[in-house]
């Protein structure tokens, strides 16, 4: 088959809500054939998961109220939401001396700041031991941002069970061209080559993983590329429990580490994922009964295990700080949390870093 050519000014490569995003906004200064997004067909954004005929959104991502996206037009039309409401469980079977902590990582980071034990021990089960000794310097910068930084960071939670950044992005009808492989992208004369196509842009903006952005321009990278996966199991239930209600499991022998109720009979268990396919679903039900008395009738409904979520060491490594001057001289803008490889929320991204 013949390669065909398409001439297009922003190139978006990546179909998540950074792309998704950032086309809305790049709508402003420019027609819907200015832009295109591509999108690897063999790697679907986990947007939503359907359990017997309804959707849900998997993954707990919350606008932040006090935010200026949250407050920006994107989400003129969507319909509105309550911020989520949050309780801990009581801190039970964990004491950090029981662990050795070593100077520099992020358990000792945590134990520094004030009144952080009881984060220490959700801490251990999100990240898993290694927390104990590596820095785990990305999860540091994000707690100084959201946690000890007093700038605001109420959540809105979800509607119908549906992220409203879903809402906010239904209505757009993007430009959308799949692809199965790209086989290189040439910064310098401006194009990427997927298989059928030859795609030349005036701007590339990334969202796919940055390392392999790097590795398809072919530019050297030599950073730490660790990142920390997310696993859950799904309940529905008849009631007791309200929409938007979060709980931090905070008894260090559960494997819980935090349930959300994503509607008023369906509910998520966020569970320790290092311990991926060996946590029998009983003892998850019973707890979740505990952590929620209330609720009646949990059910199990489906497991979800979501491999690269956060990523997890800052870029200082000087080969891979240059390669990323390389890509600013020749327009090519990585971007969102694995296009920046920083592990941010939607908010926090400089949107006016894709003009
Ligand atoms: C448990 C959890 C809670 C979260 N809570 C929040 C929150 O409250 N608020 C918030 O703003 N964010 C939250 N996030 C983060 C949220 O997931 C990201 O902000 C958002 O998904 C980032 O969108 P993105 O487009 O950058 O990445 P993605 O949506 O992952 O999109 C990346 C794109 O790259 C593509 N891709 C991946 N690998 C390849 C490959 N090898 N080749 C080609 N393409 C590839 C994907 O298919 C996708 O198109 C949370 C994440 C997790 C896991």
């Amino acid at each position: 088959m013949s390669t065909k050519t398409v001439h297009v000014k922003n190139c978006l490569l990546g179909y998540g809500y950074a792309s998704l995003i950032a086309y809305h906004k790049l709508l402003k200064t420019n027609n819907h054939e200015d832009i295109l997004i591509l999108r690897n067909e063999n790697s679907t954004p986990i947007f939503s998961i359907e359990h017997e005929g309804t959707r849900f959104s998997p993954l707990p991502i919350f606008p932040v109220e006090e935010s200026e996206l949250y407050n920006s037009d994107l989400f003129d039309d969507v319909p509105k939401q309550d911020p989520i409401s949050v309780s801990f469980s009581e801190l039970t079977n964990f004491n950090y001396k029981d662990h050795s902590i070593e100077e520099g990582s992020l358990a000792s980071f945590m134990l520094s700041n004030q009144g952080i034990d009881q984060r220490l021990c959700l801490g251990l089960k999100q990240w898993g031991d290694s927390m104990l000794s590596k820095p785990f310097s990305q999860v540091q910068d994000k707690i100084k941002r959201h946690y000890i930084s007093k700038s605001g960071n109420t959540r809105i939670g979800y509607v119908n069970g549906k992220s409203i950044f879903k809402y906010a992005i239904n209505k757009l009808n993007p430009e959308v061209l799949n692809y199965s492989n790209i086989q290189k992208i040439d910064i310098e004369k401006k194009e990427v080559h997927t298989n059928d196509y030859i795609i030349k842009y005036e701007k590339l903006i990334s969202t796919i993983p940055f390392h392999y952005l790097l590795d398809l321009c072919g530019l050297k990278h030599n950073h730490n590329t660790d990142f920390a996966s997310a696993y859950f199991y799904f309940f529905k239930y008849k009631t007791g429990f309200k929409e938007n209600q979060v709980v931090y499991d905070c008894d260090f022998n559960s494997d819980i580490l935090r349930v959300f109720s994503i509607k008023n009979d369906f509910l998520l268990a966020q569970l320790r994922s290092d311990k991926h396919g060996q946590i029998p679903v009983e003892k998850i039900r019973k707890r979740v009964q505990e952590l929620a008395p209330t609720i009646e009738g949990l059910e199990f409904a489906q497991e979800l295990f979501v491999p690269m979520c956060y990523p997890l060491e800052l870029i200082t490594e000087p080969s891979t700080l240059e390669s990323i001057a390389r890509l600013k001289e020749n327009e090519v803008v990585p971007f969102g949390r694995f296009g920046e490889w920083g592990y941010s929320d939607l908010h926090e991204l400089d949107w006016s870093n894709i003009f």
